[in-house]
């Protein structure tokens, strides 16, 4: 009856409940090792230019080849890291594995375009953040030019003053700035426009339902036409579907990244996703 089967279905809650949190406590027990003896490794995920398949840019999204797990998800480990306060050196590593990768592509003959690295609030309010970053590009030689820092809305609401001031340092040493997962904050446009920031990376959220929903139209709509008025550059997150592109190419959106395009993949597989015969052919 119904009462067993509810009762059959908190059972089941809790025994899958109980292994999450075995799974949580292996990862943080696991974490710090990891990052020291390279567990985690960088796939990568074009940004694109709808209107000629071309790569503008590229985003570095870490994972963790745990040895029993198999690989395990970002979202499955970062609030741990965050928590842990190792997010420091784990996005040290993602920042100069992901430079590296561009010089050795970059030297390969590919073409020199910018790859994105996540950063959290956490790594951001570092003291030292600024003189961090800097000082690894310039030991490595990697032109700032070609650096995008992803920052989330939410991550940017707290100590205002001191975010304004630590982008700032950064976008004048070169860096671009993206505001990651736009339109799932509550920034306003009097915030905004503070911010020392160049990109607008609209959430996948709205991105979903442009074709279908007209609530997620309507504010694809808003954030492009706030980006305008900003001046700022924008990016579609998670095109899925021909369909979005072709919205988003009637509302002159012309820059995208999603499944569409290309999943993240592993470095030695990124170039097979076939950018640059698109190029040559264009
Ligand atoms: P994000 O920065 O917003 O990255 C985009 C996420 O959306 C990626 O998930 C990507 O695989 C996924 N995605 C891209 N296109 C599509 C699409 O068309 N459909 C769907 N369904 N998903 C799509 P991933 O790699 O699992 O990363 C999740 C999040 O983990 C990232 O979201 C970012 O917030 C975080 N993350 C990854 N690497 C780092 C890092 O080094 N530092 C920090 N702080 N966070 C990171
Ligand atoms: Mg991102
Ligand atoms: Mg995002
Ligand atoms: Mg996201």
């Amino acid at each position: 009856d119904a009462q067993s089967r509810g009762g059959g279905r908190f059972a089941f809650f809790d025994r899958s409940r109980a292994l999450e949190n075995h799974e949580r406590l292996i990862l943080e027990r696991d974490l710090q090792a990891a990052i020291e003896y390279g567990d985690l490794v960088l796939f990568y995920q074009p940004k694109v230019d709808i209107r000629t398949g071309e790569l503008v840019g590229l985003e570095a999204l870490v994972r963790w080849k745990h040895p029993k797990l198999g690989m395990v998800p970002p979202l499955k480990f970062i609030s741990i890291a965050e928590e842990t306060g190792l997010i420091v050196p784990l996005e040290r590593w993602v920042l100069r594995t992901a430079c590296l990768q561009m010089q050795q592509w970059m030297r390969e003959g590919h073409p020199p375009v910018p790859v994105a690295v996540n950063l959290s609030q956490i790594h951001l309010m570092q003291t030292d953040i600024v003189e961090s970053i800097l000082s690894t590009l310039a030991e490595l030689n990697y032109d700032t030019k070609l650096l995008e820092l992803e920052v989330t809305e939410s991550a940017m609401m707290n100590n205002e003053e001191q975010v304004i001031e630590i982008l700032g340092r950064l976008k004048q040493a070169g860096i671009s700035i993206s505001l990651d997962d736009f339109g799932t904050g509550y920034s306003s446009l009097s915030y905004l426009q503070m911010l020392p920031i160049d990109c607008l990376k609209i959430d996948r959220s709205f991105i979903k339902g442009i074709a279908t929903h007209a609530n997620s139209l309507a504010i694809v709509e808003m954030i492009l036409s706030m980006a305008r008025q900003l001046d700022l550059r924008i990016i579609a997150e998670g095109i899925e579907h021909e369909e979005q592109v072709q919205l988003l190419r009637g509302l002159r959106c012309f820059t995208a990244q999603g499944f569409y395009y290309g999943k993240p993949v592993a470095a030695e597989d990124f170039y097979a996703l076939g950018f640059d015969q698109r190029k040559l052919g264009s």
